[in-house]
């Protein structure tokens, strides 16, 4: 039970995001490197929880997409290399090298850039070259690479530390694009010229490259999704061995009558009217769009409430969403509701949840400020 002030809480298993990790090492075997993509406040879970938690439990280092996260985790003392995603603009050179951030490069301009600020700075910076897919997305041309390559292995202060590309084909589960990703990326690699340092560090697979791009492993990956416990793809069926780490739970703050053709909603039509028997029971949940943004749109979804599924009503609020509890007769006020996670028999995943209203997984857990966090099964001691 719960008192939050926002009415809504998110609870983050940390020792199943540890135990993910560890899954996605004995999939990759001996070798590979993980990096742990905590971008976009580590996929709504909290970005310096989340790292500190795969810190403790060995991740190799960490990536993101801007500088300014990778400046924020810094400042809260996170050592591990980091790896900022996005091509650097040469104006964030300085700040990047100051943060002891790797930068992406993808073109001689930002090369040169971050040289000058290495230089004047007295440190080294590390440089991972990122090409773009056969695909699409950001990135070099292939047919620059070996140039760049070159380029940055020429400049005193660069550390040649990686190449890598993002490959799309993994996440459309499409067999025929990701061999033509892979095979372009692979035969990059393979022919470049004897004076063209092979970087470190070659890496292509992210999280459903891991089921359904085995071939393209390299030395490391870089894993978001799957050391949250979502699952991007369906990738034949195959099982998929993680855990979710997040589970968001509310509860019912009031309860009111719920009359047939009461129309729920700012936004008039028929679409929202109720359809119930007279007679019944709406629960209002303290949580809206401004918390958990899909709600916005949700067409089919749900809380569980004494173990039960209450079909979400009409239209959400900015802070608050109606479930219908008619079946439901025992709800009571201040009962638990779980929008995503497990009461007794009855569990709501955040794939359900994408499939039946037309939103990416990955995009559920997106959570507004007003959301709290709390961390259960620490790894490695209480912070
Ligand atoms: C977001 C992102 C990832 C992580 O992808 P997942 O599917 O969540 O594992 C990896 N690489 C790049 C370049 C990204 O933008």
């Amino acid at each position: 039970m719960t008192n939050d002030v926002a009415g809504c809480h998110a609870v983050l298993h940390l020792d199943r995001l540890a135990a993910n990790l560890a899954m996605a090492r004995s999939i990759l075997g001996t070798g590979g490197r993980i990096l742990g993509v905590v971008k976009a406040n580590a996929y709504g879970h909290g970005a310096l929880a989340v790292s500190r938690a795969l810190e403790r439990a060995g991740i190799d280092g960490l990536a993101v997409d801007s500088l300014d996260e990778g400046m924020d985790l810094r400042r809260e003392g996170i050592a591990s290399p980091i790896l900022v995603m996005n091509p650097l603009c040469p104006g964030d050179a300085s700040p990047m090298i100051a943060a002891g951030l790797t930068a992406t490069v993808s073109d001689a301009e930002a090369a040169e850039a971050l040289q000058s600020a290495a230089r004047r700075a007295g440190r080294p910076a590390g440089v991972h070259v990122r090409v773009r897919s056969d695909g699409a997305g950001l990135g070099a041309d292939r047919g620059d690479v070996a140039f760049l390559l070159r380029r940055v292995r020429g400049f005193a202060n660069l550390r040649l530390d990686g190449l890598f590309t993002h490959m799309i084909g993994p996440y459309r589960d499409d067999p025929v694009q990701i061999g033509r990703e892979v095979a372009g990326f692979r035969t990059l690699i393979d022919r470049l010229p004897a004076d063209v340092p092979k970087p470190p560090f070659v890496h292509a697979v992210t999280s459903p490259g891991l089921f359904n791009a085995p071939g393209a492993r390299f030395d490391m990956v870089r894993l978001g999704a799957v050391l949250y416990g979502i699952r991007m793809v369906e990738a034949g069926g195959a099982p998929f061995p993680f855990r979710p780490v997040m589970e968001l739970v509310s509860r019912v703050a009031h309860l009111c009558r719920l009359e047939p053709g009461d129309d729920i909603g700012y936004s008039p039509g028929a679409r929202r009217r109720n359809e119930g028997r007279s007679g019944g029971r709406a629960a209002m949940i303290p949580v809206g769009y401004a918390d958990l943004p899909f709600l916005l749109r949700f067409r089919d979804s749900a809380v569980l409430i004494r173990g039960r599924r209450a079909p979400l009503i009409g239209e959400a609020f900015m802070g608050k969403v109606l479930a219908d509890v008619t079946d439901i007769p025992e709800a009571a006020l201040g009962d638990e509701a779980v929008f995503v996670g497990t009461q007794g028999i009855e569990t709501i995943t955040v794939e359900d949840i994408g499939k039946a209203n037309g939103i990416r997984p990955s995009a559920i857990l997106m959570l507004g400020p007003r959301v709290a966090r709390r961390s259960v099964g620490q790894v490695g001691g209480e912070e």
